[in-house]
């Protein structure tokens, strides 16, 4: 059965599904396209199709990329002895322009999250297992959010981690409690990231 909304009501309701829009922003949004910006509109329709139809993960971080590897991974510069592990690729953009890390990424997509049913399957963290596993690592950068759960998720990959003899450290030096990591001020966050405690093994 084909939707029988009149199609900018389609149009409204569809603009809704981005975050912090409301009926009232997704209604002026809609017509401000339509009066103002058809072009506008269409390219953004054409973009939108392609990068959420081409925009995966990538197979060794986790990371959004339209590759089989991402950027960061394929660079022979990056030192792959050395891995942070953040809740979302909005962090790694934050840590890229905040810090001089040389190293590589792993991206969970979330943290662990019981009530919410977020388990270790949900986040990978069965493919950072084996990275712990293949012994190539040397340090472990636990960079997950200074909430509840990015501390608590930061505590079981330490988990996993100490038998390998790999030296962990977490930041947190000026990163607010709650804080997430994107929405804290760059100098902040290089100061964290530069002054991180080593974790007891
Ligand atoms: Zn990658």
């Amino acid at each position: 059965m084909t939707d029988k909304r009149p199609l900018l009501q389609q149009l409204i309701d569809a603009l809704r599904c981005l975050p912090g829009v409301g009926n009232k922003s997704a209604q002026r949004m809609a017509f401000n396209v339509l009066q103002h910006n058809r072009d506008g509109a269409k390219e953004l329709a054409e973009v939108l199709l392609e990068a959420v139809e081409r925009i995966g993960q990538c197979s060794q971080c986790q990371n959004l990329t339209e590759d089989e590897i991402c950027s960061i991974c394929i660079n022979p510069r990056r030192e792959p002895k050395s891995l942070c592990v953040v809740e979302s690729p909005a962090d790694v953009i934050a840590l890229e322009q905040a810090t001089g890390y040389q190293g590589h990424y792993f991206v969970l997509h979330g943290r662990l999250s019981p009530l919410d049913g977020i388990g270790p399957d949900d986040l990978g963290l069965g493919k950072l297992d084996a990275i712990f596993r293949n012994g190539q690592l040397q340090e472990l950068i636990l960079a997950t959010n200074s909430t509840v759960e990015g501390e608590a998720t930061a505590f079981y990959i330490q988990s996993l981690a100490q038998k390998h003899n790999i030296s962990i450290s977490r930041i947190a030096h000026g990163v607010p409690l709650g804080g997430e990591l994107e929405y804290i001020d760059q100098g902040t966050l290089a100061h964290a990231f530069g002054s991180r405690l080593t974790l007891e093994q």
